[in-house]
């Protein structure tokens, strides 16, 4: 390919919205181009990039036995509605009609096809085990798009499913993936962990998440010093130990005006009702915070959740917990339906299914029977202290939706908890019945027995590992493509006008093609300095760049490493060779 034909722009200015290096440097080098949030075009080197990751996905995924199909995005709705997605979606989901007036979507995820198409053609426990697979783009009304082609609206993923007709079975489809997928982000070169997941509106049980370790990842993992490893939304707390509460004191409700918050709080109780044993603390109280779910049918519900005042609640790990609904602020004329509940002053008094105000109240797992809080006491100005869990109050049921911190210990006693951040690259489902349920896919067992075929179903980011690759394949001054990913192996630059040089850098550039390379040749001349076109090459970011200049005349071209910055002059004669190492 020559720079003089290669539909190409680059950019000196990092485009506006961009926040992360992927972003800015995928723009700038003109891999992708914006035509809408979230969505993106695939210039000609973005192109060449994606279509070698697929090629890796795709050389997995054939060598650990699956086969490749290719199904439509644009669907019709009824298997949508048989397993409750075209509701449970949600707002991601991209409805449609069609001319006459039927409900279509654009997949977001393919189980249902998958499953019908497997209905429909097998009948018999002798056609499985099978795995099947699609590289395929997916549409997501995502709330927010995010850094380019990392979180986009239409993106590409490779997604396979295992049916089985057994757990057994199933155990061992997913476990081939499991490996197969070690073996595609091991070859996409990027620090990764496997950690455990939720399953989300997916439903089903075992799952984990691929994550690339990244500073810019919108996931937070945590892990322990003994190999837990969990994304923050899958982390249980350790539970305490229920505690005896025979002769602990009666609750008693004490004036504590301007306690708005628990700080103020914490400083009137240590001021007004010391203890005798320690000042008190922020986890002492029981602090109780309002919100609202939006359920998949649009109906809002609101929803208690009560944990220790030094804690905040997680909104990702409540999300995870409540979906399909989703998490709206409790608003003033939510209040207002609901006298009462006395703001700043809400106790679990005024919570629960049982009480006045009817509102479901979960607690921390922490709010064990027998453990001793102050809290609001549902009047202006008042809170109750030694309200005991179990003998004053007990809650509707028990939610994880408290912040994870550093130290917390890790639910296997491996050790305190570590927390990074990551993107997520793959996850993999033990989806279990519930599709086959829902879509009736069953087969004949050995015995002529009807049996429900049992699934997983395993996603890979495709376009989202161009972004997460350049996340850390970068420097300040452009991309530094790994040699599997890079667009091309060389970028040949011709530094000079002289006839004798571009000749030359012509004969270099048919050589290394004849020898099998993919150049990409800055052929140039014009205009264009030397400087502009190293500054191209750095950007763009291709592994070796070699230069053809002056040093032309005696034989010697300039061969660059462009991670390294290492510069070398190489003789005409060992250029091959010194190019195959
Ligand atoms: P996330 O938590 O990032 O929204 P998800 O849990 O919804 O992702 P899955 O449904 O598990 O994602 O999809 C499988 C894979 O597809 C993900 O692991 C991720 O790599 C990729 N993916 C999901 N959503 C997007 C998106 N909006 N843009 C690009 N890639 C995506
Ligand atoms: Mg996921």
């Amino acid at each position: 390919m020559r720079m003089t034909r290669l539909f190409l722009r680059t950019l000196r200015d990092d485009p506006a919205d961009a926040e992360v290096p992927s972003h800015k440097l995928l723009v700038r080098a003109g891999y992708v181009r914006r035509v809408a949030p979230g969505i993106y075009s695939w210039l000609p080197l973005g192109l060449k990039v994606l279509g070698k990751v697929e090629a890796i996905v795709r050389e997995e995924m054939d060598a650990m036995g699956a086969q490749e199909v290719r199904f439509p995005a644009l669907l019709p709705r009824e298997p949508y509605e048989a397993t409750g997605r075209w509701d449970d979606y949600g707002p991601n989901l991209f409805r449609l009609k069609d001319r006459k007036g039927n409900d279509m979507l654009l997949g977001p995820t393919h189980e249902e096809l998958f499953t019908l198409t497997v209905k429909d053609l097998y009948s018999s426990y002798k056609d499985l085990p099978l795995s099947i697979y699609q590289i395929q783009t997916k549409y997501r009304d995502e709330a927010r798009p995010r850094a380019g082609i990392l979180r986009g609206r239409e993106f590409i993923m490779k997604d396979s499913y295992s049916f089985d007709v057994d757990d057994a079975g199933l155990v061992a489809s997913y476990q081939a993936h499991r490996d197969a997928y070690v073996r595609i982000f091991d070859r996409l070169g990027f620090e990764y962990v496997i950690v455990h997941a939720t399953s989300g509106a997916m439903g089903g049980s075992a799952s984990e998440e691929f994550l690339a370790v990244s500073e810019t990842g919108e996931d937070t993992f945590v892990r322990s010093p003994g190999g837990y490893a969990a994304n923050v939304e899958a982390v249980t707390t350790v539970v305490p130990y229920a505690i005896a509460f025979e002769g602990t004191p009666a609750a008693h409700a004490e004036q504590t005006p301007d306690t708005p918050t628990i700080d103020t709080l914490v400083d009137h109780l240590n001021a007004a009702f010391p203890r005798d044993d320690r000042p008190w603390q922020a986890s002492d109280t029981l602090k109780n915070v309002l919100v609202i779910l939006r359920h998949p049918d649009g109906t809002r519900e609101p929803l208690a959740i009560g944990l220790p005042g030094d804690r905040e609640v997680d909104a990702k790990r409540l999300e995870a917990q409540v979906a399909p609904a989703e998490i709206e602020p409790f608003e003033a004329n939510d209040f207002a339906a609901h006298p009462g509940l006395v703001k700043g002053y809400i106790g679990p008094g005024a919570l629960g299914a049982e009480s006045a105000t009817g509102i479901r109240y979960l607690t921390d797992p922490r709010v064990v029977e027998g453990s001793r809080w102050v809290t609001g006491a549902d009047v202006q100005g008042s809170h109750v202290i030694d309200l005991v869990a179990g003998r004053d109050f007990t809650a509707d049921g028990t939610i994880e939706a408290a912040e994870v911190r550093a130290g917390d210990p890790a639910p296997d006693g491996s050790g305190p908890l570590e927390l990074a951040r990551g993107i997520e690259m793959g996850h993999i489902f033990q989806l279990g019945r519930k599709y086959a349920e829902a879509l009736d896919l069953r087969v004949l067992d050995e015995n002529g027995k009807l049996v429900t075929v049992t699934m997983g179903s395993y996603g890979v980011g495709v376009s989202r590992a161009v972004a997460a690759v350049a996340e850390y394949a970068h420097d300040d001054a452009g991309l530094v493509w790994p040699k599997e990913l890079a667009p091309f192996d060389v970028h040949l630059i011709v530094a000079g006008k002289d006839e004798t040089v571009v000749a030359g850098a012509e004969q270099v550039y048919d050589e290394l093609i004849g020898a099998g390379f993919d150049v990409l040749f800055d052929d140039r001349l014009g205009k264009t300095s030397p400087g502009v076109k190293f500054k191209d090459a750095e950007l763009i970011g291709v592994p070796t760049i070699v230069v053809v200049g002056k040093g032309f005349v005696d034989g010697v071209v300039e061969v660059k490493d462009r991670a390294t910055g290492e510069r070398e002059d190489v003789a005409l004669a060992d250029l091959l060779a010194k190019l195959r190492d």
